[in-house]
Formats: structure tokens, C-alpha cells, sequence
């Protein structure tokens, strides 16, 4: 399989398509060395995975090029996967070993007295991890890391429109010299299917209908799974909020990797009073993007989109949206040569728009006017998906207020992304944006053990 820059067309690799038999057999594999991986607990594996973060530090550059040519990001873009990456393993390989401790629960009633209780986790043997295109680094870190921190063995397999990111993961693994519980195949959908047939536990991270399918796979075996899926994040700007601050932070919260993220901002709510003036702020700050084919210097703050069906599902929102009434502020169409959109800002939208009802996956910010707070929660709550929100006001008690009332898995109030850099909270989706168990904290790793509870008696 052929892996292409988006921003030039150049081909910049290729990679096999891996059998069923094959995945099947790697996974097997795997199982046999997973006992030693476990059996040298939490602090063994920490040594491990700190190797695996120093080797990242050491080789951001080289990851940033590799990870550049498959995905046409910006040169700033693409050092974040390194960068995050090696902090997310830095907090899981110190803290694992704590998280993963036996528990030894207080006893409630008479009956518990006479026992010593003890809560074990043990680790599923396989973890298949499937990942996309968006992150094609930080990503598999973020769903690789916890399950070996937790004493699994790992499968990965990385979306076929990027994978040259992953397989450098796996070359770093097998370079520090590391246990041989971590694997990478790639492929596209039936690579991906038999890691599902084969694995003891499934992590994606994908698009809602590809989701579907893995639950039902998932289901039909009895073993579990954690959906991470897509997402269409609501921003309500107040009419007390710093302007200046929220133009600023949802210009970029929507714009990052060209909208290409599962929790950019998707539809923004503005208070009517500050309507028109957070309008003007908000297009001088997308205005003010520099678009274009980075190299190894950083120069442009958006890049190209993943692949030409990105760009068509961008180009159809905007386009139905004009036909149906929305005014184009600034962009509006595609540019350039290569998978360019760009940056682009809508009003007169509503609820019955592409735009604002699905995922657009793109540099688009559809703003809408809202009367008041209330009718601001209302339409951000009136979607399908609940993965995370921003809630712009210069009242924190007021920003908390409202975030409670949001149907969302996550909410930054004056800031944007906040969430995922804070790696003991939780993270995770409500409704179509995801289920099981999160990222984040003790429950990051917990997820990948079975929890045991023993009973000892005192007498
Ligand atoms: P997108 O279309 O945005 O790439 P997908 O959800 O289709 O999103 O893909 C996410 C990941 O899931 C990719 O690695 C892809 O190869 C994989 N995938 C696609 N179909 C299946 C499937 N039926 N079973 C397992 N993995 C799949």
C-alpha cells in the first residue's frame, strides 16, 4: 500500500497489507511473551517505557520529518505528536505502578471484619489498538503506552493513510532493545478486522461507523472495548467573556491541523449583545492564518487536509450551507495545489446544515447568534455527540454552571484543548462520540486489567 504526502502527492512509502493468518499469528506470538512482560510488574515495565520516551526526546526531529510526509502538516504541527507523546509516556511509566497496586478496601459490616479484602488487576493478555490518520504518532502513544504500562502486550495497527509514524514507533521499541510485546501491522479495514477477531481487548479510535462495526465484532467474541469516535464540539461565547481571548482561542481551536481533530471546535454560539463584534474578531483572526507547503522551517500556522475525501466532505458543508442561506465571512473553497481548504468562517447557519449537524472534519467555524444562555446550552446540546466543549465568560462560576449543564465528556472554560494536556482527568465521549472505559489517570491503565477480588481470612 502506497502512503502519500497530501500536500505535494509525492508517494513517500509503502507498506505491506497484511494477511488475516498473519495478524492472527503475530497476535499468538505476542500472548506467549506477554507473560514475562507481566510477571515483571510495574516498576520492571517502567524502566522500559522510559527508555521508549528518552529514545523520542532524542529523535523528535527525525519523527517530525516522517511524520510531516505522510500527513502535510505544518512543520510546528507536526512536532506536537513527538513532544506529546513523550510527556504522556513520562506520566504512565511513573504512575502505573501506583495505579496498579493492590487495593485493600475498607471493610463496611460485620461480616467484612473477618476477612482481609484485596482487589488485584491483572492485565487482558493482547490489546489490539487501531488507530487514525489525525495523529498518526501521538495517537498510538496514547493508546500503546497505558496497555504496556498495565502488563498487556500490544497490537497495533495504524491507519493505512499513515502508518509510517507507527512503524517508527515500533522501530524505537525493538532500538532500546525492549521486550518483543509490542506490534505493529498495517493495512487498511480487514488488517484491522482481524486484530478484532484475534485480540483480547479492542481500543479505537476512528469515525462513529467504523465503531459500530467494532462493538458488534467485539460483542460477538465477549471481550471489551473502548470506543473513542467522532465528535462536533460546541464553543458559547457569554456576553461577559475577553473577546479578544475567545476569537483567539476558537480561531485555533478550529483550525489546528486544519480541523482534522475529534475535539476542534465544530459550531460556535455567541451571545447577541457581543454578536457582531466577537463576528469581526473571530474573521480577523482566521484572516490572519498563513496557509501553505511547510519544510523542515516553520512558517505556516495551517497545512493540507489528509486525503481528497477530507476535502470533499468540507467542500459539500460549505456548499450546502451557502445554498441553504450561510454567508461565507472568509475562505470558502479549496486553494491551491494539493488537499488545501481553507480557513473558513460561516454565519447564518442553523441546525438543519451539514455544517452544524454533522462532522465536518475540516478548517470550517459555523457561528451562530444566540438570545441567551440558555438557548445556547439547548442547541449545543442538540447533537448526537458529547466529546468536549469550550464556555467562554469572564464568570467562572458561570462558566462552571454551564458546563455542567453540557452533554459533554469534557469542558475547558476560556481555553481550548486544556483537557488533553491534563493526563489525570478523564477523557472520553458521551452518546455517538464514544463508550467504555477513558483516558487518563488510574483508569487509563485500569482499563486494560481485569479487576480480582480476593478474600483472606483473619482467623
Ligand atoms: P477514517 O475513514 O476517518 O479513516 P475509520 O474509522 O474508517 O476512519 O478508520 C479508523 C481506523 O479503523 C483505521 O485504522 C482503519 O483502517 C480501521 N478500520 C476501518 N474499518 C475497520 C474494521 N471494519 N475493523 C477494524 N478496523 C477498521
Amino acid at each position: 500500500m502506497r502512503v502519500l504526502n497530501p500536500a505535494t502527492g509525492e508517494i513517500v512509502g509503502s507498506v505491506a497489507d497484511t494477511p488475516a493468518e498473519q495478524v492472527a499469528a503475530r497476535i499468538a506470538e505476542l500472548r506467549e511473551h506477554q507473560r514475562e512482560w507481566a510477571a515483571i510488574g510495574a516498576n520492571g515495565r517502567k524502566e522500559w517505557l522510559l527508555k521508549l520516551q528518552d529514545w523520542i526526546i532524542d529523535n523528535t526531529e527525525s519523527l517530525a520529518d516522517v511524520l510531516q510526509s505522510e500527513t502535510g502538516k505544518p512543520r510546528v504541527d507536526s512536532l506536537i505528536d513527538p513532544i506529546f507523546g513523550s510527556d504522556l509516556i513520562g506520566y504512565y511509566a511513573r504512575r502505573a505502578p501506583k495505579f496498579l497496586a493492590d487495593e485493600h478496601p475498607a471493610p463496611h459490616s460485620p461480616l467484612s471484619r473477618v476477612k482481609r479484602l484485596t482487589t488485584v488487576f491483572e492485565p487482558y493478555p493482547v490489546v489490539g489498538v487501531i488507530t487514525p490518520w489525525n495523529f498518526p504518532l501521538a495517537m498510538p502513544i496514547l493508546d500503546v503506552i497505558p496497555a504496556l504500562a498495565a502488563g498487556a502486550a500490544v497490537i497495533l495497527k495504524p491507519s493505512e493513510v499513515t502508518p509510517l509514524s507507527a512503524l517508527e514507533l515500533a522501530r524505537g521499541w525493538s532500538e532500546i532493545g525492549a521486550p518483543p510485546v509490542f506490534s505493529v501491522v498495517t493495512g487498511a479495514g480487514a488488517t484491522g478486522a482481524a486484530v478484532v477477531d484475534n485480540a483480547d481487548y479492542i481500543q479505537f479510535t476512528g469515525s462513529t461507523a467504523t465503531g459500530r462495526r467494532i462493538a458488534a465484532a467485539c460483542a460477538a467474541r465477549m471481550i471489551p472495548y473502548s470506543l473513542e469516535l467522532g465528535g462536533k464540539d460546541p464553543a458559547i461565547v457569554l456576553a461577559d467573556a475577553d473577546l479578544d481571548r475567545a476569537a483567539h482561542g476558537i480561531a485555533f481551536g478550529g483550525m489546528f491541523n486544519s480541523g482534522q481533530v475529534c475535539i476542534s471546535v465544530e459550531r460556535v454560539y455567541v451571545e447577541a449583545p457581543v454578536y457582531d463584534e466577537f463576528v469581526a474578531k473571530l474573521t480577523a483572526n482566521v484572516k490572519s492564518l498563513r496557509q501553505g507547503r511547510d519544510d523542515r522551517t516553520p512558517r505556516y500556522d495551517v497545512g493540507a487536509m489528509a486525503n481528497e475525501s477530507q476535502v470533499a466532505i468540507v467542500s459539500r458543508h460549505v456548499e450546502e450551507a451557502v445554498a441553504a442561506g450561510a454567508k461565507v465571512l472568509t475562505g470558502g473553497k479549496r486553494t491551491g495545489e494539493g488537499t488545501f481548504f481553507e480557513p473558513t468562517v460561516l454565519v447564518d447557519v442553523d441546525h438543519s446544515m451539514s455544517c452544524i449537524s454533522e462532522e465536518t472534519f475540516g478548517p470550517t467555524l459555523p457561528v451562530m447568534k444566540v438570545a441567551d444562555e440558555a438557548e445556547a446550552v439547548r442547541l449545543a446540546n442538540d447533537s448526537v455527540y458529547g466529546l468536549s466543549a469550550s464556555v467562554w465568560t469572564g464568570d467562572k462560576a458561570r462558566g462552571e454552571r454551564v458546563a455542567r449543564a453540557l452533554n459533554a465528556g469534557a469542558v475547558n472554560i476560556n481555553d481550548i484543548f486544556a483537557n488533553l494536556f491534563n493526563f489525570a482527568l478523564p477523557m472520553g465521549g458521551w452518546g455517538d462520540s464514544g463508550v467504555g472505559a477513558r483516558w487518563g489517570g488510574a483508569q487509563g491503565v485500569r482499563k486494560y486489567c481485569k479487576a480480582k477480588a480476593i478474600t483472606t481470612p483473619l482467623l
